[in-house]
């Protein structure tokens, strides 16, 4: 496991002994840091430290981009599928494991730490099934450690990313949170086990938790420099830009004879600084106790099809898409499209992002990347 400081991180080329008083100045500015954290936090004066597991990937690096605006972030990720350099700067970073205690206790000794948020998941819908194993192992197993561990520390404050995909195949024009769960794959099974978990951890142990269902999150950070970079890609905008930008020959569509006005099927896409704002807000109704356990949908409740979903990256790039109509995808529902009502009542939240500003950013972001990415650490 690696700690490496944000702003903070030494030069340290300088011989082992200008490299030991260094350490031993580091070490203890951080002993400082800690006892200072922990004054501030027994005042209450507002300044949180908070552990944003999984912060390097791609909705975790947006939150982190937010919330080091408000609080004190640690981040911890095992850059399986998450790049340091999409981490803020003014984080600490941990190279590490939530699965292996002895990446996390190091951190609950360390720090103060009063709430957890999870973003640490595998999350193909396609790969989950031909390898059940590692979802239940790597979505479950490991966050039972996380939670384990938050207890042995007395961290009580946990939100959760979860998914639409826990509804499974929903026969609804807007999904509500108590729509019945049904989820018809491992993933959506290892993030509704997680679910029945915390109720569990709740009742038992005091456990206070907000679980956030995101629909289809799209769009990247307003700089353009940070965004989405799954391999293999399989969300449906990021193809299209990619598409546009050269990189690919054709789009698939898959399916065109859904019952949906147009034949194809209908999603909910949400802005990722959406998705980070809703995260905030969650944390601080744990924070202040207005909230002990919660269950929410993120999405903006329109629903736009895959022909409309193309059509707006045509738009939004002035450029002409070629399209290869295919079979349906297996597993895939007609319609999936949120009712956030309760979280705008309960916390105020909702949706500020238009398809289109999240298709503009995207398309930043993906220029950006075609061109700057590999040079970056
Ligand atoms: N889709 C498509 N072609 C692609 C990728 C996705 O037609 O290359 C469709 C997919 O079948 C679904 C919608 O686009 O109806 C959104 O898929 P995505 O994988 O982005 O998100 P999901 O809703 O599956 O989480």
């Amino acid at each position: 496991m690696t700690f490496l400081l944000g702003k903070r991180e030494s030069v340290g080329q300088f011989g082992a002994s200008i490299q030991e008083s260094e350490e031993l100045v580091s070490a203890l500015e951080n002993s400082v840091m800690t006892i200072v954290h922990q004054i501030v936090n027994v005042l209450n004066w507002g300044l949180y430290m908070i552990l944003v597991v999984g912060g390097a990937g791609y909705i975790g690096s947006h939150l982190v981009k937010e919330l080091v605006e408000k609080e004190e972030v640690i981040v911890l990720d095992n850059l399986s599928t998450g790049y340091r350099r999409l981490v803020d700067e003014q984080a600490v970073f941990v190279q590490g494991d939530l699965g292996n205690k002895a990446d996390l206790e190091p951190i609950f000794e360390k720090y103060p730490i009063q709430a957890v948020m999870h973003f640490a998941a595998n999350s193909l819908v396609g790969e989950s099934v031909v390898n059940p194993l590692k979802y239940y192992q790597n979505n479950v197993a490991a966050t039972l450690t996380l939670l384990e561990t938050m207890l042995k520390y007395n961290v009580k404050n946990f939100i959760f990313s979860s998914t639409a995909a826990t509804y499974g195949i929903p026969n609804v024009e807007l999904i509500t949170e108590d729509y019945p769960t049904n989820p018809i794959n491992p993933y959506g099974r290892s993030k509704l086990m997680i679910e029945q978990i915390l109720a569990d951890f709740a009742s038992a142990y005091g456990l206070n938790y907000v679980v956030l269902r995101y629909f289809n999150a799209a769009g990247a950070y307003e700089s353009g420099e940070i965004g989405e970079d799954h391999n293999p890609e399989t969300h449906l905008i990021p193809i299209v830009l990619q598409h546009l930008l050269g990189q690919r020959d054709k789009i698939s569509v898959f399916g065109t004879d859904y019952n949906t006005p147009d034949g194809t099927c209908i999603r909910d896409y949400i802005h990722v600084t959406d998705l980070a704002k809703a995260h905030i807000l969650a944390l601080e109704a744990l924070l202040t106790g207005k909230k002990k356990t919660a269950i929410y949908n993120l999405g903006n409740g329109l629903g736009y099809s895959v022909k409309k979903v193309i059509e707006t990256c045509e738009k939004v790039t002035g450029r002409k898409a070629v399209i290869e109509y295919t079979d349906r995808r297996p597993g895939d529902p007609a319609r999936l499209v949120a009712s956030s009502q309760k979280i705008y009542e309960e916390l105020g939240w909702k949706a500020e992002y238009s398809l289109e500003q999240i298709i503009e950013s995207a398309w930043k972001w993906h220029q950006w990347k075609g061109t700057k990415w590999s040079s970056c650490p």
